[in-house]
């Protein structure tokens, strides 16, 4: 039998405002969209953790039986800077400014996102689809949209009418925005604007001469508005209504708000069963943003190479530190947490480490039946990942009592907390057992002596790339070098 069958899960629903029972559409198989990275620059902490949060939703999902269809986008075109109608696509700028076609500034920070979250030991989703590979699915639903009579083209631009959308739909059902609200608090149209309303937003947009990302359309050479392609990718791949749309909460409104109204516009249904959002990343109590330079790229952390933190931190480490908050509360990178998760990974990792050669008995002092379904019910009250670690702690307080003869355990019993702390703390919560700390690892100081050798040469013969790329890669698996009047020593993270 599916554990899903056993473990009934709540989630968040933000359409509805509150927890709900979770229903697949389909009996046993779940249909996720997630609003995936638009690929202009490197990817900051801040994009990693809404990313994350859905991985470890996915894994939860898998976990529990269902077969899972996971559809995360890449925006390679269409995504103008503020996030707004207007002003230039932050693809065209970067490829503008760098001199270099917009596909390979798209190519370029594709594989950076990838190669990051790889090393975050994310899993792939099913689908990874772009917006610019989707680009008649896109103009087929404007065409569509235009019919039913939610849109208009104007100087080779098509809007969709929010007021008239309104008129028999709710438009702000997502973010608890009233349009009445929005009209009386928006600016008069500025004259420049093309918009009936200041409200409706482009669903096409003419592209000026100078533009380069274009496509031909019904309505001349132009490119699709940002919010389309989603509604586009997602209802191609997993139906017109599907499971669990997701993102980050700044996509609220009026990404998502659009997503709907296109949707529905087009295809008469509400699109989403379940909206989850995932809150943010804050540094020094402020959102991590590109726009604002508050933020900190992953690679910064590994190499140790930035001036905010004390030392080099680990993938897993920093994903540990993310799994401790839960995914809808906001949280803020700081030194101290990723010292605290540095340790509390390492106790966790040494109590795995030591369930092998406990003893067993004839009967059990603990209740690992219970322990267990506590965990479960962690994970099913809204994917409560914090709770949930605080039962992997509890557990390796028993094998720790275990280790000192002061409790006891049967071998199924044995088995049963070895098998569920490997489930929820490898396949849930993704994280890889990295510890450099046992026994397994006393040649450590001989190779790493060898590498020190080897980067002293290198500095001698004046070839700093090479000593900086030692010092770097040592650093990124969690190996400092610190240079010393007496020489250069190291220390393992
Ligand atoms: P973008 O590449 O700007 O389209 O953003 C990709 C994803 O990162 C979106 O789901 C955003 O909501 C999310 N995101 C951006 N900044 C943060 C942050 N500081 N914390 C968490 N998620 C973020
Ligand atoms: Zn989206």
């Amino acid at each position: 039998m599916h554990l899903y069958k056993s473990q009934p899960l709540k989630v968040y629903n933000s359409l509805k405002g509150k927890k709900e029972i979770f229903e697949s559409i389909s009996e046993g198989y779940v249909g996720m969209y997630v609003c995936g990275p638009t690929v202009y620059s490197n990817v900051h902490l801040g994009n990693c953790r809404t990313f994350m949060s859905f991985d470890m939703i996915f894994r939860y999902l898998k976990h529990l039986g269902y077969k899972v269809r996971y559809v995360r986008n890449i925006t390679d075109a269409g995504h103008l800077e503020n996030d707004a109608d207007e002003g230039e696509d932050k693809i065209a700028k970067k490829a503008r400014l760098e001199r270099i076609e917009p596909m390979e500034v798209v190519q370029r920070y594709t594989v950076d996102f990838h190669t990051i979250l790889q090393k975050f030991n994310f899993l792939p989703p099913s689908i990874e689809p772009t917006a610019t590979g989707h680009i008649i699915e896109q103009i087929e639903i404007i065409k569509d949209i235009i019919e039913k009579g939610f849109a208009y083209e104007i100087n080779g631009s098509v809007y969709f009418d929010v007021p008239k959308f309104n008129e028999s739909h709710n438009y702000g059902k997502l973010s608890g925005r009233k349009l009445e609200d929005m009209i009386s608090n928006t600016r008069e149209l500025a004259s420049q604007d093309e918009k009936k309303s200041p409200q409706d937003f482009a669903l096409w947009k003419k592209a000026e001469t100078q533009h380069i990302m274009r496509w031909p359309s019904p309505w001349g050479d132009g490119f699709p508005g940002w919010h389309l392609e989603c509604t586009a990718m997602s209802t191609k791949y997993l139906g017109e209504t599907f499971d669990i749309h997701g993102g980050g909460m700044d996509l609220k409104f009026p990404h998502h708000e659009c997503e709907i109204a296109q949707a529905e516009a087009s295809n008469g249904v509400s699109p989403v069963k379940y909206w989850m959002h995932a809150n943010m990343l804050t540094m020094n109590g402020k959102k991590m943003a590109k726009s604002t330079g508050n933020n900190i790229l992953p690679e910064e952390i590994f190499t140790g190479n930035n001036d905010i933190l004390s030392k080099a931190f680990t993938p897993t480490v920093v994903r540990f530190f993310m799994m401790q908050a839960h995914y809808t509360s906001i949280l803020d990178l700081s030194n101290d947490a990723l010292l605290a998760s540095e340790k509390g990974y390492s106790k966790l990792m040494d109590a795995i480490g030591a369930i092998d050669a406990i003893n067993t008995s004839d009967s059990s002092s603990i209740d690992v039946v219970s322990w267990r379904q506590k965990c479960y019910d962690a994970m099913n009250d809204d994917f409560n990942s914090p709770t949930l670690i605080a039962h992997l702690f509890e557990a390796v307080k028993h094998i720790n009592t275990l280790k000192e003869h002061k409790a006891t355990i049967t071998e199924s019993d044995k088995n049963l907390l070895k098998a569920t702390l490997n489930a929820f703390i490898f396949d849930v919560l993704g994280l890889e057992n990295k510890n450099v700390s046992s026994a397994d690892n006393d040649k450590l100081p001989d190779v790493v002596s060898l590498l020190i050798q080897l980067r002293k040469e290198a500095r001698d013969n004046k070839d700093f790339a090479t000593s900086d790329k030692i010092r770097d890669q040592l650093a990124a698996l969690g190996i400092q070098l610190k240079d010393g009047k007496d020489g250069t020593t190291f220390s393992v993270s």
